[in-house]
C-alpha cells in the first residue's frame, strides 16, 4: 500500500543517516578508547573501568548501525546459503562451547542458491545464534536447519533458551528493546531490515522457559 511504502522509505532515510552519524562517531571513539585503556591502569580507581565499559556499549551500537550503511542491496552473488550456514557456524562454535552449547547444522539438500549481499546475510545468521547462544545461560543444544520451502529457502533456528514471554513478543525487534544489560536492542531490528531488503521475511516464535525457534525465509535465485 501507499503508507507501507512511505514507511519503507521513511526507514530507508533515518537508516541513512543513522549509518552516516555512526560512521563520523567511531573514528573518536577509537581514540577515546585507546586513552581510557591508560586510565584502567590506574587500580586504585575503577573509574577507567566504568568509563572503558560504557565506550564499549556506545562502540557496540555504532556496529550495529553501520550495517544499515548500505540499505539497498546492490552488491548480489550467488552462494550456496548452506555453505553460508556452515561457515558462520564454524565462527560462533568455540563461543557457544564457552557456554556448553552445541550448534548442530541440518539439512536434506546439499545446496540452496541464493541471491544476496553475502556479509549481510552472513550478518543475520550471526546475530540471531548470539541471541540463542545469550539465552542459554546454562547450555543446551540449538538446531540450525536449512530446507527449500516452496520458492525460498527456510532457516530455522531453535535454541532450548529462557525464551520470549508472550506479553514481550510483539516488542521484540524494536529499536533499543533489549532485555540485556550489555544489549544494543538493534540486533533483530537489523536483522528484519536486511531479510526484507532481500525480499525475505523473518518470524518468531516462543515459549517462556522452553526456547525460541527463528524462522527465516530467502527467495531462492531462480535463473
Ligand atoms: P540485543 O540482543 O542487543 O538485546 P536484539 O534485537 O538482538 O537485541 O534482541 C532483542 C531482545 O529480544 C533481546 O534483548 C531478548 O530479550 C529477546 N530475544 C531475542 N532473541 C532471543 C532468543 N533466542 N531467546 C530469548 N530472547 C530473545
Ligand atoms: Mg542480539
Amino acid at each position: 500500500t501507499e503508507e507501507q511504502l512511505q514507511n519503507a522509505e521513511k526507514l530507508s532515510i533515518v537508516g541513512q543517516l543513522a549509518a552516516s552519524i555512526a560512521h563520523e562517531i567511531r573514528n573518536p571513539l577509537t581514540a577515546i578508547k585507546g586513552f581510557a585503556q591508560f586510565l584502567t591502569e590506574d587500580k586504585s580507581s575503577h573509574y577507567g573501568e566504568v568509563i572503558l565499559n560504557e565506550l564499549e556499549r556506545i562502540e557496540g551500537i555504532v556496529n550495529d548501525l553501520l550495517v544499515l550503511a548500505k540499505p539497498e542491496s546492490n552488491n548480489l552473488q550467488q552462494v550456496n546459503l548452506i555453505n553460508v550456514v556452515k561457515s558462520v557456524v564454524v565462527l560462533l562454535n568455540s563461543e557457544a562451547l564457552i557456554s556448553n552449547i552445541t550448534i548442530d547444522v541440518k539439512h536434506d539438500q546439499s545446496e540452496l542458491i541464493i541471491s544476496c549481499e553475502i556479509d549481510k546475510i552472513k550478518q543475520v545468521i550471526i546475530n540471531v545464534l548470539k541471541n540463542s547462544i545469550e539465552a542459554m545461560p546454562e547450555g543446551g543444544q540449538i538446531i540450525v536447519s536449512v530446507k527449500k520451502d516452496r520458492n525460498f529457502a527456510l532457516i530455522r533456528v531453535q535454541d532450548e533458551g529462557v525464551g520470549i514471554p508472550e506479553e514481550r513478543l510483539s516488542k521484540i525487534g524494536e529499536p533499543f528493546f533489549s532485555t540485556k544489560e550489555k544489549g544494543t536492542g538493534l540486533g533483530l531490528m537489523i536483522c528484519n531490515r536486511i531479510i526484507k531488503n532481500h525480499g525475505g521475511n523473518l518470524h518468531i516464535k516462543s515459549k517462556e522457559n522452553e526456547g525460541t525457534t527463528l524462522i527465516i525465509l530467502l527467495p531462492l535465485y531462480e535463473k
